[in-house]
Formats: structure tokens, sequence, C-alpha cells
């Protein structure tokens, strides 16, 4: 069931989206080389409590984990997909890192991810950075009153395949609202004008998962919770909480 939002629920929305981006900025900011995975999630864990904010991701245990989650961001390096945990590994020059991050405000949530390399970038590394941020773009683009589900997923399947990449099955977008994972789904690739009309209120974490090997399968590690490609490419993630209005998009997890 779909839960449409008021437009003061959005503007409380914001409000919590703001919180994700200041997470995501600190964590950024620490990602240098000799940092570990760890620190990233202490510096999280430090903004939401500066914010009064909680996380929706700590102690999260779907039907798939075997164990919560024991931290406030996902960390996913070079080539893990998502839903990496923070360890005391420490990053390296030309790592390629993903963080996702969520925060919770005043009973709303914000979910987001960024990709980013640390020091000097591989050509091919910063070609798959940009592509996940231009289908997540085009995803955006996309969310407008008048189309449906299916026209955001076409939009970034044709952005991540026409550049050659790979999309990972089986995972995508969401609704967001009072908890992470709300109705409907938005998957990563799609058919134009199928699926569920988008309306005034609906909120949506659109999220392009991208493997730079083009495969679409994954791997679990033994942590359980870490997704990897199979064939040991790179991949990268980028995801906005978006919420649809009459007056367009309005991305919720900006600065
Ligand atoms: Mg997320
Ligand atoms: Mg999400």
């Amino acid at each position: 069931m779909v839960h449409l939002k008021t437009d003061s629920s959005i503007e409380a929305m914001r409000e919590a989206g703001r919180v994700v981006a200041q997470v995501l900025t600190a964590a950024r900011k620490a990602a240098t080389a000799g940092v570990t995975l760890r620190e990233l999630d202490e510096a999280a864990r430090e903004v939401l409590r500066e914010a009064g904010a909680t996380s929706p991701f700590l102690n999260y245990k779907p039907h798939f984990a075997p164990t919560p989650f024991p931290a406030v961001i996902c960390t996913s390096v070079n080539d893990a997909i998502v839903h990496g945990i923070p360890t005391g590994y420490r990053l390296r020059e030309g790592d390629l890192v993903s963080i996702d991050a969520g925060a919770k405000l005043n009973g709303w949530v914000g979910d987001s991810a960024i990709s980013f390399t640390v020091g000097p970038a591989a050509p091919e590394d910063t070609r798959l950075v940009d592509t996940a941020f231009a289908a997540l773009d085009a995803g955006i683009a996309a969310a407008v009153v008048g189309n449906r589900i299916g026209d955001i997923s076409h939009a970034i399947g044709t952005v991540c395949r026409g550049a050659g990449f790979g999309i990972m099955e089986d995972y995508g977008g969401h609704g967001v609202g009072r908890s992470m994972h709300e109705d409907p789904s938005v998957p990563n690739e799609g058919k134009r004008g199928r699926g569920m009309p988008l309306r005034h209120g609906m909120v949506l974490a659109i999220e392009p998962m991208l493997t730079g090997g083009g495969q679409d399968t994954y791997r679990h590690d033994q942590d359980g919770w870490t997704l990897r490609t199979t064939d040991g490419s790179r991949a990268a993630h980028a995801e906005h909480t978006v919420a649809i209005t009459d007056d367009g998009p309005r991305i919720l997890t900006a600065l």
C-alpha cells in the first residue's frame, strides 16, 4: 500500500533528508587513505547525534539478514555493490567507495547514497560513478506526475545499459516515509508507461546500482550482508529520496 504524504509531511521529510546529506558529507570528508570504514561510521554517528536524529540502519534486520545491521551507514568498497558493513578495513588510494546513509527525524526517514574514489580515480571508475549519478538524474527527471513507475525505471536502465554497465538484479528503489522501505518498489530497469501512476505526495528512494563488468548477478559475503559482483568488477551506487509533486520532483536528501 502506498502512503501519500501531505505537504507538511514532505517538509518534515526534507528535514530528515537534510540530515542524511550532512551525514554523507561528513563521511565523504573523512574518507581519506588510511582511515578505517568504522571511523567513517563514527563520523556519521556524530552527525546524527548532533541533529537529534536516529538511524534506520542500525539494528535493521530484514528477513534475509543473519544478524541485525551493526552500523549507521553501509560502506561498500570496490567490488562490493551495496550493504557493506563498516569494518576495520583501511581505505587506500584508488578505492571506489559507496556510502549509503539514512536518518530518522521526528518520525520521518531519509535515505541517500553516494559513490566516489579515494584520491586519484582510474578513468573507468570515474565513468562508472558518473554513469550512476547520470542514471539517478534521469530517474529523478522522470519522477513527474503523469508518468508511471516504469518511466523512472526505463530512464535509469537506459543510461546504465547505454554505458555498457550491469544493473544489480532483484534490488532497486522503494517508497520512503515513516519507515525506510515502503511500497511501491522502483526497479532500475523497466518499460515506459507501465506500473503505478505517479501522484503528488509519493516519496520514493531512487537508487541505481551499477556493476562495472556488465553482469547483473551478485554474491553474498560470508557476513550475510555485503553484496558483491560475481566477476570482481567494481560497482557504484547513487541514491536520493525524492518527493513527487505537482511542481515537479523535489530532492529531499540534498544539503
Ligand atoms: Mg539507501
Ligand atoms: Mg534505499
